[in-house]
């Protein structure tokens, strides 16, 4: 019997997306291929409100957090830590040679302005890496009064991982002045894995162009080539091309981009509302993400016994804290396709479960 997912990642797919995946293969060397190459792009570009290109990695997110580092790095990267998956941005970049530092501060709170201005007002950086929505800690960090700041400085390039965000919160490229924004499209966009999107601006692709990248798979300025040709540099994850055509339509033309945001507004401000009342929740407040909420554990629950209660009873699986958070809290998704009426019956059967 399937389990309905209520993880942050990977997270529930519609079945008619599912059934695009076995659409017949076509050869990413043609014309019919292109046209949907196209397609993809120009409701990519209206999701993210850029008029970037949008390149297509057949990799996880993990793939494209190296590519941003190592073509865009030059002199050094500055990477903002306040949970797991910026952490491992920092890992990426440490990992590949490139100088760099991290600044860590406590994984409750967000990444300041204020804190960001100061750092770059050293001059020691060209690029700075922040995760968008910290799907460890349920945590927003706001990343458009932090684009207001890297603005200021015209050398440095503002790397975002959005992806746990994107396509379930406003993310305006342009205006926020974002050179990279990458999202695998297993979280809010509520598809299978296997493939990432990344906007990346012309700032970014010139200074790719000056950098000594060592990546071969994962070098902007090839990829970008094959992409003015509407294609792929090497062979595409083809099945969930055809997922992700389809389910960018929808978002676009039949849900529309304002309703999607906020039906996830909602989701996330349902799920808050409850959390408040039966528990707490883990990140300051003012930062909370529209997409996971990561809960505290604060009465003392087992939640490995809450996780098989609900798979066994109920056929639907929440996830459990990340890392050090493991026991000590408990994530639950609210994004992609689910509705207020799926959140619903998951709380309310989670309190049944816990009689609350
Ligand atoms: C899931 C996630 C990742 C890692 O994604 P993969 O697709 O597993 O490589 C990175 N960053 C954030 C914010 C995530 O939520």
């Amino acid at each position: 019997m399937h389990e309905k997912l209520f993880t942050p990642g990977p997270t529930e797919v519609r079945t008619e997306l599912l059934q695009q995946l076995s659409t017949a293969q076509i050869h990413h060397r043609t014309k019919e291929f292109s046209i949907i190459y196209d397609d993809i792009q120009k409701n990519l570009r209206k999701l993210l409100f850029t008029d970037n290109p949008v390149l297509l990695f057949s990799s996880s997110s993990t793939g494209a957090m190296e590519a941003a580092v190592t073509n865009g790095v030059k002199k050094r990267c500055l990477n903002f830590v306040n949970g797991a998956f910026s952490d491992r941005w920092h890992q990426i970049t440490k990992k590949n040679g490139i100088a760099c530092d991290k600044i860590e501060i406590s994984w409750d709170q967000a990444v300041k302005p204020e804190l960001v201005e100061q750092k770059l007002q050293t001059g020691a950086y060209d690029a700075i890496t922040v995760v968008l929505n910290e799907t460890s800690t349920g945590l927003m960090n706001p990343i458009k009064k932090i684009g207001e700041v890297v603005k200021k400085f015209d050398d440095v390039l503002f790397l975002v991982d959005a992806v746990s965000g994107m396509a379930g919160t406003e993310i305006r490229v342009d205006d926020w002045g974002i050179d990279m924004c990458l999202a695998g499209v297993q979280k809010a966009f509520a598809l299978p894995a296997g493939l990432t999107v990344a906007s990346v601006s012309e700032k970014l692709l010139k200074r790719a162009e000056t950098v000594d990248s060592k990546s071969y798979y994962f070098n902007l300025p090839l990829l970008y080539k094959y992409h003015q040709r509407s294609q792929t540099r090497t062979t595409p994850a083809g099945p969930q091309i055809f997922a992700l055509q389809k389910q960018l339509d929808y978002i676009v033309n039949e849900e529309g981009i304002k309703n999607r945001f906020e039906r996830h507004q909602k989701m996330a401000e349902y799920v808050q509302n409850w959390a408040l009342e039966y528990f707490d929740i883990y990140a300051e407040e003012g930062y909370w993400s529209n997409t996971v909420t990561c809960i505290e554990n604060n009465r003392g629950i087992n939640v490995d016994r809450l996780i098989s209660q609900l798979v066994e009873q109920y056929n639907v699986r929440i996830a459990n804290g990340y890392g050090d958070l493991k026991n000590k809290a408990f994530r639950v998704g609210h994004m992609g396709d689910l509705t207020l009426v799926d959140i619903k019956g998951l709380l309310s059967v989670i309190e049944d479960i816990l009689s609350l």
